[in-house]
């Protein structure tokens, strides 16, 4: 009986310090592969529905370790968000990106990128300082940067969130709200924000049909946004019929395995050169 694990039993001394080691040791690991080229980014193309074109890319990480191979982001991101480690990582994201900007430029080619912000970042008393600096650095406009940020975000210090969020706006940066629908009080914030975009999460238009729940919750989500004066972003587009119905909406922007699965640079570029002629 002694033995039967009861549900507090989870949360044990010994299990804290197991876990607490592994996510030391993978900080440390991450701290690493930061200093010795392991991370890269790949990018998945946003497509203008209006037009067909493509817009923009989003950025995401990816961990290449060296004995373990990939490492998902939805395994260390979480992990580093609990330490400070999260604002190098963000840092380096955006630094590469505005490399990348820089790079299609010098092809000839102009797109923006998207970039996504943890919570934490938010929190960092010099975050808008360092994403201005980095623009600085590449010399790069600011228009051609995209924020994401979960709604998460917002909750922990409303006031700062905004004057720290405002900065970067008034840089031309556009702030979009990543995985909309899925957060806390997702409407309370599209007022007090200056955000410009919203991301409707997959979860509502992986299976989007005319018969789904979800037709009458993204149609509705691209009527209110339009009529805040923002840009609608459906991600995760994955059927000819969920991309024919958010055209139809009136959606302004897609993204998804319908179109394009994320790709390291090299292979971007050539998916580009084969479908934005
Ligand atoms: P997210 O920001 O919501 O990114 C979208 C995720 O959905 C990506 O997974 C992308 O590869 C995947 N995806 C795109 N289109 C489709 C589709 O049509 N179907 C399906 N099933 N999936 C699709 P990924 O790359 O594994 O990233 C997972 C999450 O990790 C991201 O979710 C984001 O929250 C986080 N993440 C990734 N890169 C970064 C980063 O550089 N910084 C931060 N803070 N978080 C990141
Ligand atoms: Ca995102
Ligand atoms: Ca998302
Ligand atoms: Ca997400």
């Amino acid at each position: 009986a002694a033995e039967r694990a009861q549900p507090w039993a989870r949360f044990s001394p010994e299990l804290d310090i197991t876990h607490n080691q592994d996510t030391l040791e993978l900080l440390a690991e991450l701290n690493t592969a930061l200093a010795s080229n392991q991370l890269s980014l790949h990018y998945q193309p946003k497509i203008c529905l209006l037009s067909n074109s493509v817009l923009g890319v989003e950025a995401l990480m990816r961990w290449q370790h060296p004995e373990r191979g990939p490492i998902p982001p939805g395994k260390f991101i979480p992990r580093a968000e609990h330490s400070t480690l999260i604002d190098q990582l963000t840092a380096w994201a955006i630094d590469s990106a505005l490399a990348q900007i820089t790079q299609w430029q010098s092809m000839g080619i102009q797109l923006s990128v998207a970039v996504n912000i943890s919570t934490r970042n938010l929190l960092a008393p010099d975050f808008a300082d360092t994403v201005l600096a980095l623009l600085e650095k590449h010399q790069v406009d600011g228009a051609l940067l995209e924020l994401e940020i979960t709604e998460g975000a917002f909750m922990l210090d409303l006031d700062r969130t905004v004057r720290e969020l405002t900065r970067l706006s008034n840089a031309n940066i556009t702030l979009s709200i990543d995985d909309f629908g899925t957060g806390y009080s997702s409407l309370q914030y599209l007022d007090a924000l200056p955000v410009s975009v919203i991301k409707v999460d997959q979860s509502f238009v992986k299976s989007l049909s005319k018969t789904s729940g979800s037709y009458h919750i993204v149609k509705a989500a691209v009527d209110m946004a339009h009529n805040l004066g923002m840009q609608v972003v459906a991600e995760g587009v994955e059927t000819k019929t969920a991309y024919a119905l958010l055209s139809d909406f009136g959606c302004d922007i897609a993204q998804g395995y319908f179109i394009a699965r994320p790709m390291p640079a090299d292979q971007f570029n050539s998916w580009y050169q084969d479908n934005n002629g």
